[in-house]
């Protein structure tokens, strides 16, 4: 069994000040977190915040996107060098929103996960249907959505498979067997890919919250959990990062 990662988008919110007193809050929260690491995601102006209270605790941060490039005439955007220099562990890319508001195919995503590692951070690379689809479609659409995994280092990757009708206000949670019925695909599809090499880990991301979490990283193939509005208040995100983990085989 991997590792258990834990860790949240804050996508468009908190702004740098709030973001200070975030993770002020966090860090004590999930200090005893000795056999699972927790993650924050700020929006760009807030990284630094991060950096300055979270360096040297157990908590690790990172950036919601990247551009592709390492530097150059791209005005409003933020190259993976500018995220590395920032300690960033991690890279949020392919998110359903981004996915939507900036129309980014898989081709540009895969760009953008190579870019991360090229400066040795993780790329989280989300990946999930935008509406319920029945079972076999899902499944082709996420494989889709994996079509370049074998150009990226599977040793800085993590897969978030976080299906569109389960994120956000008034979306419908999945069910675990649902859940681990694709992670299944999706951890079949990187073990294949890896080889002899350790596969990726798999974390599952859609109206996770503390009553769901325990269930959830227990599932069979789920290697964590990836959470959005439940996790704007650090309290919360701590309580989720302390689920009860069952046995799995
Ligand atoms: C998300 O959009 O990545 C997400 C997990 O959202 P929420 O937890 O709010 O459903």
């Amino acid at each position: 069994m991997k590792r258990p990662l834990i860790g949240t988008s804050w996508k468009m919110n908190l702004v740098p000040s709030r973001a200070e007193a975030y993770c002020t809050q966090l860090k004590p929260l999930v200090e005893d977190l000795h056999d699972r690491t927790v993650f924050v995601l700020p929006p760009f102006p807030a990284i630094p915040a991060a950096v300055q209270v979270l360096s040297g605790s157990n908590v690790l941060w990172g950036a919601q996107d990247v551009h592709p490039e390492d530097e150059g005439a791209h005005t409003g955007d933020v190259s993976a060098p500018m995220l590395a220099d920032l300690g960033c562990t991690f890279v949020e890319v392919g998110h359903h929103e981004r996915r939507r508001d900036y129309r980014e195919d898989d081709a540009l995503i895969a760009a953008k996960v190579a870019a991360a590692q090229r400066w040795g951070m993780t790329a989280i690379l989300c990946v999930g249907e935008a509406a319920r689809l029945p079972y076999g479609q899902a499944k082709a659409h996420v494989l889709v959505q994996l079509q370049f995994l074998d150009r990226f280092d599977q040793g800085k990757l993590v897969v978030a498979y976080e299906p569109a009708w389960a994120i956000g206000t008034g979306a419908e949670p999945a069910g675990v067997d649902w859940v681990a019925s694709i992670h299944a695909v999706i951890g079949g599809r990187l073990r294949e890919a890896a080889g002899p090499a350790d596969p990726a880990a798999v974390i599952y991301g859609g109206s996770v919250d503390p009553a769901r979490a325990s269930d959830l990283i227990s599932c069979p193939g789920v290697d964590g959990l990836f959470v959005g509005r439940a996790a704007l208040k650090p309290e919360v995100l701590a309580d989720i990062a302390h689920a009860r983990l069952a046995a799995r085989s």
